[in-house]
This record gives C-alpha cells, sequence and structure tokens, in this order.
C-alpha cells in the first residue's frame, strides 16, 4: 500500500547505495536519448564529475511519430551498461513492453514513462521484480491515479518505486506540459515513496530547467531528473530542452545551495 497512513514511515529506495527517500538529494541526469558509444561515455562522465549520482537514456523511445528516431534498443541497453562500467554511476533506462524486460536483467531501474503509467499488465509484471521502478506520472493523470499505478507495483511485493512528477498537459501550450509543483508537497503527505521531479520534460525548454529545479527542491522533491546532452543542437532527441554538462553543473550546484531551506513538510 502506498498509502503514509498505513506506512509512516519513508520508503527508502537504495539503487547500489545510492538512496533515495532517506533525506538525501539525489540527482539522476543523462540525455533523452543514447545515440553512440561515444556520446553515452562522453555524458556519463561529464555529469558524474557536475553532480549526478544516478545516470539516465533512452533506449527505448516513446515517440510521439512513427518517423521519429525510436531509439537504439537492444544496442541502446549495451552501450548504457558500457556508460555504467566507465563512470560507475547507476543506470535508469524505460521499459515500454513487457516483452523486453529480459533486456533489463541489468539495468539498476526501470523506468515507466508517463505513457504506460497505466499500462496495467506491465505494471503488475514489475511487481514480480526486486528491481527499484521509476514510475513517471501520467500525460493527464489525477494524483489519485498516479498512487493507484504505484499501488499495482506494490501489490505484487515490489515496494521499490519512486514516483516522478513530469508536468501534466493542460490548456498551456507555451510550455510543454504545465509543472505542478504542488503535487509535491501533496504527494509527500499522501505516500510514504520517495518523490522526484523531471523540470526538462515539465517545460520543454532548457532555460526553464533551473527554476523549475529550484523550484521542486525548494517544494521538498527527494531528486531531479534532468536532460543532458554532449551537443543538445543535435540531439536525435529533445534536445531544445537538453542542458550542456556545463549548464546543468550551474543547476545542480544552486540546487545544492537552497536544500538547507527546503519545505520539509
Ligand atoms: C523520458 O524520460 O525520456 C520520457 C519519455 O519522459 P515522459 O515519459 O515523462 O514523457
Ligand atoms: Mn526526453
Amino acid at each position: 500500500n502506498a498509502n503514509r497512513k498505513f506506512h509512516p514511515d519513508s520508503t527508502v529506495v537504495d539503487i547500489n547505495g545510492v538512496k533515495l527517500g532517506d533525506g538525501n538529494f539525489q540527482i539522476i541526469a543523462g540525455p533523452c536519448s543514447v545515440e553512440s558509444e561515444e556520446q553515452i561515455c562522453q555524458v556519463a562522465l561529464a555529469v558524474k564529475e557536475a553532480g549526478a549520482t544516478l545516470y539516465r537514456g533512452g533506449a527505448f523511445k516513446p515517440r510521439t511519430s512513427p518517423y521519429a528516431f525510436q531509439g537504439m534498443r537492444e544496442e541502446g541497453i549495451n552501450l548504457l551498461l558500457e556508460a555504467k562500467k566507465v563512470s560507475g554511476l547507476p543506470i535508469v533506462t524505460e521499459v515500454m513492453d513487457i516483452s523486453h524486460l529480459p533486456l533489463f536483467e541489468n539495468v539498476d531501474v526501470i523506468q515507466v514513462g508517463a505513457r504506460n503509467m497505466q499500462n496495467f499488465e506491465l505494471l503488475k509484471e514489475l511487481g514480480t521484480l526486486k528491481k527499484p521502478i521509476l514510475l513517471k506520472r501520467g500525460l493527464s493523470s489525477t494524483l489519485q491515479e498516479f498512487l493507484m499505478s504505484a499501488e499495482y507495483i506494490m501489490a505484487g511485493g515490489n515496494n521499490n518505486v519512486i514516483l516522478c512528477e513530469r508536468g501534466i498537459r493542460t490548456f498551456e501550450t507555451s510550455t510543454r506540459n504545465t509543472l505542478d509543483l504542488a503535487s509535491i508537497p501533496l504527494l509527500k503527505s499522501l505516500t510514504h515513496l520517495p518523490v522526484i521531479v523531471d523540470p526538462s520534460h515539465a517545460t520543454g525548454i532548457a532555460r526553464l530547467v533551473k527554476p523549475m529545479a529550484l523550484a521542486a527542491a525548494a517544494c521538498g522533491a527527494d531528486g531531479l531528473m534532468i536532460e543532458v546532452h554532449n551537443d543538445p543542437a543535435h540531439a536525435l532527441c529533445d534536445g531544445a530542452q537538453s542542458l550542456t554538462p556545463e549548464a546543468f553543473k550551474d543547476v545542480a550546484d544552486a540546487v545544492k545551495a537552497i536544500l538547507p531551506y527546503s519545505f520539509k513538510g
């Protein structure tokens, strides 16, 4: 059960020693997509140097258009494992289909993207694993629906669920999504699960990542997920919202500086 009423102590998700939910702040960073061995290893070392504690990269990409880059798939996962070896950072990557799960055996955190938040059969299958699951909020899901999806995973016996607020669809079109900042303290009171925020997909605009990352930290989030690319202008996916490693370092440093003043509930 995800409800804090029945489980007052916060759940701590331990990813090879990197803990989420114990009061420490973790930053997941990395490109939207794995593009090549050179790119994925170079960015891994750069974000680690800048303060990231977990590494992300998409191998299976849920693109709106079937003609857009779909990801490197199995090869992408192998390159991520290579980046993990090089950097020492645990890796987070998205699964889109139950049939691909055998490829995720050595992945540290399995991500369920916004578009699959209510893929109940997938959630049930992830509940049978022991691996941490990063569950992103659906494109237009309520917090209750979000929490019920977490419970689909937990009901199978896997309590290692990390919630990720990544913005929701509203009437506003000037940002990619609308970041629901109030969901952070609300979720933290409703559930014992760790809550992180993705300001990259929430805004779609690189310049807005820093203010939204600061706001999320101030609101009491347990961590962030930020897209970083070595050459955002030529990224195969989500370049407009991707930070350079230098810009990412600036955000990570600013966030760490305000953590002592963040809302603790
Ligand atoms: C992602 O993190 O790469 C992604 C596709 O995000 P979302 O599912 O939140 O759109
Ligand atoms: Mn992306």
